[in-house]
Order: structure tokens, then sequence, then C-alpha cells
């Protein structure tokens, strides 16, 4: 038998929980059982509030194949995607990770496991291909930001690209291996590289409950991806500076000579007024991008752990926090 554990982090979903064990462990006694392959679930209460903590512990009493962790707080989404995958690596032959709002849809995992079986890929990633259902603003800006994430980067990030994904023992010891902080697992999945395929899907809803993330949290969580994965900005900023220097400097040039050839009436104030507003307007923007890889830097240097274990349903999952 192939061992397949999967990762599931969960925060408030205490609706959701249920539903994505059972539609799983359907296809998992069908389909997989089939192809060889055994599931193991590693699920992660990301400081929920609700009864999602219960939800799990009635799980794993009652389901062998079921584990989880609990961590003290909420810390997010990829610090619970780190501590599922620091999990799941060692007791899986191949490992997965999964939302539990049945938006990654379980029946796409035993084509999934035939690619991966194949021995050819290291990663079977999934993108969905419309964004049907979704408030079009937000589509909207998703493109925008992969756009751009694309051509700052030379990552491999697809639109549409999901966490959910199969990835092979030594794809995940990679990922792993990236010791950093600010941690961007979509972006850190396309670093690694290794033999990747894409598997593609039509978007559907959330089964039940709503979703974690806000429009404010979406654009937070775009620009902690550039920031991780590329200095471009501070680049593009040196090259503004430089832009905004010379023009600076032709037009002093400009005012000398004008004042020379015919004296200096007093009547400029509007136009320099403008050059200086423009001027500090460059200069904060600037100061912004520089605080903001500052403050990354900042988080890096603490060497604080990603996360903290408030209870788990093994013994041994409560090292291996720290990087
Ligand atoms: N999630 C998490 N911690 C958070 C936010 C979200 O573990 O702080 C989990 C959530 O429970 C779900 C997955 O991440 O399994 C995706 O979240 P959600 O469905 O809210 O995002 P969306 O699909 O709307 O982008
Ligand atoms: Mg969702």
């Amino acid at each position: 038998m192939i061992r397949l554990s999967i990762v599931v982090p969960c925060h408030n979903e205490e609706q959701t929980v249920e539903l994505f064990y059972t539609a799983t462990q359907a296809i998992a006694t069908d389909e997989l059982a089939k192809r060889g392959v055994e599931l193991r679930y590693v699920f992660i209460d990301d400081g929920s509030r609700d009864r999602t903590l219960a939800k799990l512990r009635a799980l794993a009493a009652a389901h062998t194949e079921v584990s989880y962790l609990s961590f003290s707080r909420n810390f997010g989404k990829e610090a619970a995607l780190l501590a599922g995958l620091q999990a799941a690596v060692q007791s899986g032959d191949l490992i997965a990770v999964m939302d539990v709002d049945l938006q990654d849809p379980p029946n796409l995992l035993p084509h999934m496991c035939d690619l991966a079986l194949t021995g050819e890929y290291d990663r079977i990633a999934v993108r969905r291909t419309s964004r049907k259902g979704e408030p079009p603003i937000r589509s909207w800006f998703a493109r925008r930001f992969y756009g751009l994430m694309s051509r700052l980067t030379d990552l491999d990030l697809r639109d549409g690209a999901r966490d959910f994904s199969i990835m092979t023992k030594r794809f995940v010891e990679a990922v792993l291996s990236c010791g950093e902080y600010n941690r961007f697992t979509k972006g850190l999945f396309g670093w690694v590289g290794y033999p990747t395929t894409w598997v593609e899907y039509t978007n559907v809803g959330r089964a039940a409950g709503e979703t974690n993330w806000s429009f404010w949290s979406l654009v937070h969580y775009a620009f902690d991806g550039i920031v991780a994965y590329t200095v471009k900005p501070l680049e593009m900023l040196m090259g503004i500076g430089a832009m905004a220097s010379s023009f600076a400097l032709l037009a002093l040039l400009f005012v000398v000579i004008r004042a020379g050839l015919y004296g200096d009436p007093v009547s400029g104030w509007p136009s320099l007024m403008a050059i200086i507003l423009l001027a500090t307007g460059v200069i904060t923007f600037g100061l912004g991008i520089i605080g903001f890889y500052l403050s990354k830097i900042y988080l890096e240097v603490k060497g604080r752990p990603v996360y903290l274990i408030k209870e788990t349903s093994k013994q041994d999952w409560q090292k291996n926090n720290k990087h």
C-alpha cells in the first residue's frame, strides 16, 4: 500500500470538517483503494474560535487514520501548512494539501494519484480555470496579482493555482528546507522546481461556512507574496528615483538659464509646489516599500517559531516547529 497523507488547514470550520472527511473517505474506500493508495489525514486547527477542535477530537477518536494538531492561536494558513507538512512527511509516501471547505474537489484525487504513481512527477498541481461564484472585483485583482507576480519573479505561478496538490516526499522535504519565517507556500512550491504537472477544473463554491479572507487580507497576502520572492520593487524604485532626479536636474537648468536671460520674476510657485509634491510623493512611496522589506527582515531576524502547538493527537509532533 502507498500511503497518502493529506494536510488539511482549518480555521473556524466546524460546519465543514465532517463533510470533508465523509466526501474524501468515499473516494478513498473506492477509487483510491483500487489503486493501492491508503489515506491518512493531518488536520490543523489554526486557532479556531468555534467547535472545530472538538470535531477534530471526535474524528481522531473514531478513526485511526485521522490525526490533528491544534495551534495556541490563529497563525494563518501558511503556518498551518508548514506544521501539517512537517507532520505528514514523517508518515506519508505521498503528501497532499487540501482545503477543508471542499473547494478542492476530492474527486480529482484518483486522477492525481494516477499521475503521481507514474513516478514522472514530483508535484501534481491544480488550477481552476474559472472563478465563477467569486466577487468579480476579487477575481480581477487576483488575475492582476498572478500576472504581476509572474512578471516580477520567474516562478511558475499560474492564474487560479490552488495550494491543492499531491507531492512526493522529496518535494516536501525541499519545501521544508526553506527555513524562512515569511512563508508564501504557492511561491515556495514553484521555487523548489522538480517536475510538475497541472490538473485543471472549474471552480466550486464552499460546501458550508464562510471564507476566512477579506478583500484587504488578500491584498496583504499579495504584497507578502511579492516581497517574499522578489526585490524588483526596490530596483524599480531606484529607477523611479533616478528618473525623478534627472527630471529635477533638467528643470533646475531650465530655471537657472531662464533666470539668467530674463531675470527672476517671482512667479513660479505653483510649478514649484507641483514638483515638491511629486518628489515627496515618490520619496514617501519609496520609504514605504523599503519599510515593508525592513519589517519582513525584522520578523525574519527575530527567528520566532512560525506557530505554537497547544494540543495534538500524537505526542511526537510537539517538536520541530522552530526554524
Ligand atoms: N485557513 C486557515 N487559517 C486561516 C485562514 C484559513 O487554516 O487563518 C484555512 C481554511 O480553514 C480553509 C483554507 O485555509 O481550509 C482556505 O480558506 P478559505 O476557504 O476561507 O479561503 P478561500 O477559499 O475563500 O480563498
Ligand atoms: Mg475556500
